[in-house]
């Protein structure tokens, strides 16, 4: 279906985005990977996907624009890196913020400008930004991360209006608790935040939000990315989808 179509996936080394990345290469389309990680683990992912990497750091815009001229014109892009911090608001790390709002939102805006002249030129192009449940609900010590998801839940709505006219498409996949190393990492914190216990931990904070008492699949995310890059999502633009076990219902 994605033969012939270009795609950057940004932090693909791991988790939802290393799941999009398969998705969209089962499809058919060129993926380029980006994201941290050993060399060799990198190299085996380039050779099983048949890809290219670029481990541009997204914190800085300068190497966002190195990246993207390297790789030229993309069809799809999914601004999928992110990182979380869990933290009260008084003891919120300042370098910390700033890096979260560099990461999860400023980066998704250096990308896009970049990307947006060739998917013009072509009259097509898929914008698909890895947003969150906290890009529409809260929760308490993520002050960065709800502030940088609910960012990018605005920038996807603005720049879907200004491009409707142009074949290009964005919108945002909003997943609840994924079990990704992002999640696996911030549990430490939360039970230092809280005062609490690993098990309190999943059950009464993670799974709690969750109707289902399930974790998404990053698969199950993927699938989803890649039905908003199909010819039936044409008219599908400034939305934003839960995959979220019914937390946002509530
Ligand atoms: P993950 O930690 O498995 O993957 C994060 C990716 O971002 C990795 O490839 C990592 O190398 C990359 N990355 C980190 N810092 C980077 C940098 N400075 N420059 C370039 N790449 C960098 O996490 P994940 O759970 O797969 O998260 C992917 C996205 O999904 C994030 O935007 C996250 O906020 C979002 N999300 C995750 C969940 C969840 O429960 N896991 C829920 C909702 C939304």
């Amino acid at each position: 279906m994605l033969k012939d179509r270009r795609a950057l996936v940004t932090g693909s080394t791991s988790g939802i985005g290393l799941a999009i990345a398969r998705a969209l290469a089962a499809e058919g389309a060129e993926v380029i990977l980006n994201g941290l990680g050993k060399p060799d683990a990198i190299a085996a992912l380039c050779a099983e996907l048949g890809s290219r990497y670029n481990g541009a750091n997204l914190m800085d815009p300068a190497a966002i624009a190195a990246m993207m001229a390297d790789i030229g014109p993309v069809d799809i892009l999914v601004n999928n890196a992110g990182m979380q911090h869990v933290a009260p608001v008084e003891d919120f790390p300042a370098e910390k913020w700033d890096a979260i709002i560099a990461l999860n939102l400023s980066a998704a805006f250096h990308t896009t400008q970049a990307a947006v002249p060739g998917m013009k030129a072509k009259g097509w192009g898929r914008i698909i930004n890895t947003a969150s449940a906290h890009s529409q609900v809260a929760s308490p010590f993520k002050s960065a991360y709800v502030a940088a998801k609910h960012g990018l839940a605005g920038l996807t709505k603005t720049i879907a209006l200004e491009l409707a006219t142009h074949g290009i498409t964005a919108n945002c996949i909003s997943p609840g608790y994924v079990w990704t190393p992002l999640v696996e990492n911030q549990i430490p914190d939360t039970m230092a935040a809280r005062g609490i216990t690993r098990d309190e931990v999943m059950n009464d904070i993670l799974l709690a939000k969750q109707p289902t008492k399930q974790f998404i699949l990053p698969e199950d995310v993927a699938a989803m990315a890649v039905f908003l890059c199909s010819e039936p999502a044409r008219g599908i633009t400034g939305s934003n989808y839960a995959i979220d076990g019914g937390w946002t219902a509530e």
